[in-house]
């Protein structure tokens, strides 16, 4: 349900809270941008506005840069506030990312079916087309049922963290970090993504060798990507970056990718490189061998 990042939305967002922004030094040397923080008064604003419109058993966390709001028992929003959203914003800084979105995004917590497809229904006039949740690119909103577990949740947190840090991303790397991430764990103090439901398809396609050659899969462009054989590309994606991870690799390819995006928007010959591979014939045999021998649950 993910609308394609749009970099004016952040532009105009800045222009908007220009005299509420304050500007903080990343403390790197190297980063010639500077991070842009929410101030305080921001987000009071912010939940002020919003304990006007919420129903009354809604209870409400400010989770920098996310606000959650839910309607399950107080201390069970909170300890999903802070242990699956605040959880995931320490680590994904810690390995990817610098800036958070320069607005704030509220993540709606709605603890069952009835009440996602009621208050998606009642609150912002939308009938959701996915069990599990989805982002409202135009209300800058994620409404989730809950009930179906946090994987989806994390999945659409990573995208505007890529927009805000990585506004060039295609499509593939995007959606294979988010996706990645949607089966998660910690490993060593770092985030970690699983195998998950993705793979059978994957391994199906892989057998009946309709898996496009990476050169393909990265010069999608949106249209491509979410169009044409969506859960196959989604899949392939996302145990791209798997394999990367196994190999240690991710987060190197990450920066590397983002440092050179504009002579390699694809990412596809940052890919070679990290993998220090020349012929990816020959590397897409060896790692649909890999995809065969993963398993799930
Ligand atoms: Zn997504």
């Amino acid at each position: 349900m993910y609308k394609y990042a749009v970099s004016a939305v952040i532009v105009t967002s800045i222009m908007v809270h220009c005299g509420n922004v304050t500007k903080a030094d990343s403390g790197s040397p190297e980063m010639a941008d500077k991070v842009l923080v929410l101030a305080d008064s921001v987000f009071d604003e912010h939940v002020k506005a919003l304990k006007a419109r919420v129903p009354d058993d809604f209870t409400i966390f400010v989770q920098r840069p996310f606000v959650v709001i839910g309607n399950e028992e107080p201390d069970k929003v909170r300890h999903r506030s802070t242990r699956t959203v605040k959880w995931a914003i320490d680590l994904l800084k810690k390995d990817f990312f610098t800036n958070d979105p320069a607005y704030i995004i509220d993540i709606w917590l709605f603890r069952d079916k009835t009440s996602y497809e009621k208050y998606a229904w009642e609150l912002f006039n939308d009938k959701p087309e996915t069990p599990f949740g989805y982002y409202l690119e135009e209300e800058k909103a994620l409404l989730m049922n809950i009930s179906t577990g946090g994987g989806t949740l994390v999945h659409e947190m990573v995208h505007p963290f890529m927009r805000a840090n990585f506004p060039g991303c295609p499509p593939w790397f995007d959606e294979g970090m988010a996706s990645l991430y949607e089966q998660c764990g910690e490993k060593g103090g770092h985030i970690y993504g699983y195998t998950n439901w993705r793979l059978e398809g994957l391994q199906e396609a892989a057998e009946s060798g309709r898996v496009p050659s990476f050169k393909t899969l990265t010069a999608m462009r949106a249209t491509k990507f979410y169009l044409q054989d969506k859960g196959t590309n989604y899949a392939q994606a996302r145990y791209l970056c798997y394999y990367l991870q196994e190999q240690g690799l991710l987060v190197k390819y990450y920066h590397e990718f983002h440092e050179n995006v504009d002579d390699d928007p694809t990412g596809y010959i940052t890919l070679q490189k990290v993998l220090g591979v020349e012929d990816m014939k020959a590397f897409k045999k060896k790692w649909e061998t890999f995809v065969m021998k993963l398993s799930f649950p």
